[in-house]
């Protein structure tokens, strides 16, 4: 069956992790033997042999590049147009996989139902399907450029990411959008770009609801009601989105999966986390939406995480269709699990992609 991951970090492993996603994970985890500059090396789960394995022949790709103002200690570039070139960079890598046959840009409801299509049926070699999205706005230097990152097939966009934001402050940040932030959700209306709630503030999530009118996801994010953060959803985030008709990505960050996780010194095997508790969190969501159609995967593997920090299940991407199979021992029937796996995405951007028409 195939199966859609609404969000994976591709460019982001590929230009800062220095991980050829041509190779399969075992071979990148050989490469990266004896490294530790970041936590998670020898232990990434993909690549793009793994997501054919797995039967994920569609994704939603990101670019990525962090504004910091002085002080502020995450990771990120000291000027938006630094990180707009560093997507931009990773965008230029995104055409190179493209030119390669490796991967597909999915950006119309036409290139949709062709790649869909071709994916009944796939060769061992099939192009991957991609759909662009920015995660964290930083490096639109201004609202204006949005316009030209959608000329080049950018569909999706969360405004923000972790701490302070130039348009949304984002998780384990407080307070309402930026100054900015309500100019760039006009223009992603007018654009037609999906919103990507996931990693907004509280107050900034229920703002930009109410003043965005287009398509609205959560391309990774689990049950706050299970697991205590502000990066997870509320029951009365929940019942906003699905209201909007959104849908919402299961995570696979083993933190947002089972509570008390200490990064660096829980295992996923001590802790538990395992497929079913990834479960509990899409069967929350259905229970609180009244049906199947509000769900879908958004994995975030190798989201500066490996296996140290996955379900157990999972040895790289290409496991995720056993997520399907806990769901169907769970009670999801057949359709259930077509639904959570591919066909909720497939159909939400379908119906947002109809009659558009894209600038060019
Ligand atoms: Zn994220």
């Amino acid at each position: 069956m195939l199966v859609v991951d609404a969000h994976l970090d591709l460019s982001m492993n590929a230009l800062e992790w220095n991980r050829d996603l041509r190779q399969p994970a075992a071979a990148i985890r050989a490469r990266e033997a004896g490294l530790t500059d970041k936590p998670d090396r020898g232990r990434g789960t993909v690549a793009f042999p793994d997501l054919r394995r797995g039967g994920v022949g569609l994704v939603v790709a990101t670019q990525i590049g962090r504004y910091v103002a002085p002080g502020n200690p995450l990771p990120g570039w000291h000027s938006p147009e630094q990180a707009w070139a560093q997507t931009q960079g990773q965008l230029a890598w995104y055409r190179e996989m493209e030119r390669a046959g490796e991967l597909a840009p999915i950006a119309t409801r036409a290139e949709l139902d062709a790649h869909l299509l071709a994916w009944q049926q796939p060769t061992p070699t099939a192009p991957i399907g991609y759909i662009r999205s920015l995660e964290g706005a930083d490096s639109l230097v201004s609202v204006d450029y949005l316009q030209t990152a959608v000329r080049d097939g950018l569909r999706a966009v969360g405004p923000a990411h972790y701490g302070p934001g130039r348009y949304s402050p984002g998780t384990d940040a407080s307070g309402p959008l930026e100054p900015q932030g309500p100019a760039l959700l006009r223009e992603m209306e007018r654009l037609g770009v999906i919103l990507d709630v996931t990693h907004l503030s509280d107050d900034a999530f229920t703002q930009a609801l109410d003043l965005f009118g287009g398509a609205v996801w959560a391309s990774h994010h689990n049950a706050r009601a299970l697991v205590p953060h502000q990066r997870q959803l509320t029951d009365v985030q929940i019942r906003h989105l699905v209201d909007r008709g959104a849908v919402i990505g299961a995570s696979c960050d083993a933190w947002m999966i089972v509570p008390d996780w200490v990064r660096g010194q829980s295992t996923p095997a001590e802790a538990g986390c395992t497929l079913d508790r990834l479960a509990d969190h899409v069967l929350h969501i259905c229970g609180l939406a009244g049906s199947t159609r509000h769900v879908c995967i958004g994995s975030d593997m190798d989201g500066a995480f490996g296996t140290e920090q996955c379900p157990t299940e999972l040895q790289t991407i290409g496991d995720l269709p056993r997520l399907g199979e806990v769901l169907a021992r769970r009670g999801f029937s057949d359709e259930d699990v077509e639904r959570f796996a591919w066909r909720n995405v497939v159909e939400f951007l379908r119906a947002h992609w109809a009659d558009r028409e894209w600038v060019t």
